[in-house]
């Protein structure tokens, strides 16, 4: 029997889908054993190395989500809310590691993936890479230590393509903040300023969605005062940061029982 987990990538002729397969092709800790597109796509039956404009690798693209997970132990899902929803149920029954990259969900859809993690261990961060995640700690400690007199305001920057805003990695970075600062993100978040606001509001966290050519993803967190500013700032250079942070938690979440955990947890920076 081979030691190495088997990974099923869903999503797979996507920007992040074709990463994590070739992360996972070049990983020695973990085996491509499945690649899920949507139904009817042209991908379905062929194999996922010549896809990609490359040589096969023995591994072909299929629209049969159970079926490819029942074969896998972990799934690494980079889609959408309403897809992953799906994935979670399915996951759960295979009893696979769902390690969730997919951003953009409404509260109720976060909600709605609860029952699975109660059947199988879910990875869920709107930012895979050691770094952004390093960042949340730091936005939470340099929240706390500074008061009101400093307004927040989180700045994000990615490609034209990008469909949801903010970005994952900006809610987590003004959650961190409002946790600093002992508040409710909901209670003081200013989400898209447009026309006459007013002036900004004492204690509000402010965020701003810069979409533009290929940015692959650029975060700052600025905290600014009357006479000065702090400025904590991550720039992923390439999307494998965040494909080596799915594979990292899809290798940690073998052992673990079920239940929902974050990259804090993978990255043992849970305070
Ligand atoms: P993308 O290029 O649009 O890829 C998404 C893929 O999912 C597409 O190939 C799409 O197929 C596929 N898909 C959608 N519904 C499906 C279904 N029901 N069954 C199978 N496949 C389905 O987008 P991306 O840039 O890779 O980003 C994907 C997600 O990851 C976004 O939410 C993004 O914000 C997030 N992301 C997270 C991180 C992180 O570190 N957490 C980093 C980067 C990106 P079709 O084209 O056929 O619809």
């Amino acid at each position: 029997m081979n030691e190495k987990p088997g990974i099923v990538i869903t999503g797979a002729a996507g920007r992040m889908g074709q990463m994590l397969m070739r992360c996972v092709l070049e990983s020695d800790a973990v085996r491509l054993v499945g690649a899920v597109v949507r139904p009817g796509h042209p991908w379905v039956g062929r194999d996922v190395g010549e896809a990609m404009g490359g040589t096969a690798v023995g591994v072909v693209a299929s629209d049969d989500a159970l079926e490819a997970f029942s074969k896998a132990q972990a799934v690494i899902d980079f889609t959408t809310p309403a897809a992953t929803l799906e994935f979670a149920a399915l996951a759960a029954q295979a009893r696979a590691v769902h390690v969730i990259g997919t951003t953009g969900f409404a509260p109720e859809e976060i909600a709605a993936l609860e029952p699975a993690s109660r059947h199988a261990v879910m990875v869920r961060a709107g930012n895979m890479s050691l770094g952004v995640n390093l960042l949340v700690q730091l936005a939470k400690q340099v929240a706390a230590a500074l008061d009101e007199d400093f307004d927040i305001e989180v700045v994000e920057y990615h490609h034209r393509r990008k469909v949801d805003a903010p970005s994952g990695t900006a809610l987590m970075l003004g959650e961190a903040a409002a946790e600093g600062r002992g508040v409710e993100l909901a209670q003081v978040a200013d989400r898209g300023r447009d026309g006459i606001t007013g002036a900004r509001e004492r204690g509000h966290i402010g965020f701003a969605a810069v979409r533009a050519g290929g940015i692959v993803g650029e975060h700052d967190v600025l905290f600014a005062s009357e006479s000065e500013r702090v400025i904590l700032r991550h720039v992923a250079e390439d999307r494998s940061v965040f494909a080596r942070g799915a594979i990292k938690a899809a290798l940690w979440g073998q052992d673990k029982g079920p239940g929902a955990y974050d990259m804090l947890d993978v990255l043992g920076l849970k305070p």
